[in-house]
C-alpha cells in the first residue's frame, strides 16, 4: 500500500436514484454552443454543415451536489447560469459510432454550468483558453444520477428559473449534436471511462446571478437542480 505525504483527496461522487451506491465521479466534458438560439445570443452561430462540436473541460474537484449553497465567486462581475442535461458514462469506449452511442450510457442528471462570463468572453475574444471564466470551483452542478441504462434521450423540456422567474425554456430536441452524434464525436478525441460525465450544452436565456439568488431547473423525465448563492 503507498504512503502519501499527505492524505489523497476523497473521491468525488454523487448520489444515484433509487439505490445507496454512489456514482464516482471521473471526468467533466462539457459541450460548446450546442443550441442555435443560445450561439446566436452569445454572437456565434452555428453552422452544422460545416463545423463539429467543440468541448472543454472543468476538474471533478469544481463538482458541487444539487442543494448547495455556494459563495459567489471571486474575480467575476458577471456570474452565469447554464442549464444544461447531463448524460452519465457506465461503460469505456473509444471511437464509439452512432450507432453504438448508447451502449455507454449509465444515465442522465439535470447540471448547471456556472460560468464567469466576464472571463470566458475576454479569453474568447483574446484566443485565450477558457479555464478561468468556466473551470470554477463550486462551478459544476450536478443532481442525482438518474440511471437510465443504453437509453438514449432525444426529447423533453428543459427549464430553469431563478426566484421563481423562468429564465430559461427549451427542449433538448433542439440540441445542434445529439446525444449520439456526442458520445461518437467526444470518442474520438478521448477514451472515455465510466464514471464520466458530458454537459451537454446550454439552450439560449443565459444570465447572471447575484448573491441571494436560488436557481432552479429541471430536465423533464430525468431530474430537478438546485442552487444557492451566497455573498
Ligand atoms: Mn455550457
Amino acid at each position: 500500500m503507498s504512503v502519501y505525504v499527505f492524505p489523497p483527496p476523497a473521491v468525488f461522487s454523487l448520489p444515484i436514484k433509487g439505490i445507496s451506491a454512489r456514482f464516482p465521479v471521473q471526468r467533466l466534458y462539457f459541450v460548446g454552443r450546442n443550441y442555435h438560439a443560445h450561439a446566436q445570443e452569445m454572437g456565434k452561430p452555428v453552422d452544422k454543415a460545416t463545423e463539429r462540436p467543440f468541448y472543454f473541460t472543468k476538474a471533478a474537484q469544481t463538482l458541487v451536489q444539487s442543494g448547495a449553497t455556494v459563495p459567489y465567486p471571486s474575480e467575476t462581475q458577471n456570474y452565469h447560469f447554464e442549464m444544461e442535461m447531463v448524460v452519465a458514462i457506465g461503460k469505456a469506449g473509444f471511437r464509439v459510432s452512432p450507432d453504438h452511442a448508447h451502449e455507454l450510457i449509465y444515465g442522465y442528471a439535470a447540471g448547471l454550468d456556472m460560468t464567469r462570463r466576464d472571463l470566458q468572453l475576454v479569453a474568447r475574444d483574446k484566443g485565450r483558453p477558457w479555464d478561468l471564466g468556466k473551470d470554477i470551483e463550486n462551478g459544476s452542478v450536478c443532481s442525482e444520477i438518474v440511471p437510465m441504462p443504453e437509453h438514449i434521450i432525444d426529447n423533453g423540456a428543459i427549464a430553469l428559473e431563478v426566484n421563481g422567474v423562468t429564465k430559461q425554456s427549451s427542449d433538448v430536441n433542439k440540441l445542434i449534436w445529439n446525444v449520439r452524434e456526442i458520445i461518437a464525436d467526444l470518442s474520438l478525441f478521448y477514451h472515455l471511462q465510466p464514471g464520466d460525465l458530458i454537459y451537454t450544452g446550454t439552450p439560449e436565456g443565459v444570465g447572471p446571478v447575484v448573491a441571494g439568488d436560488r436557481i432552479t431547473g429541471r430536465v423533464q423525465g430525468v431530474a430537478e437542480v438546485a442552487l444557492e448563492v451566497r455573498a
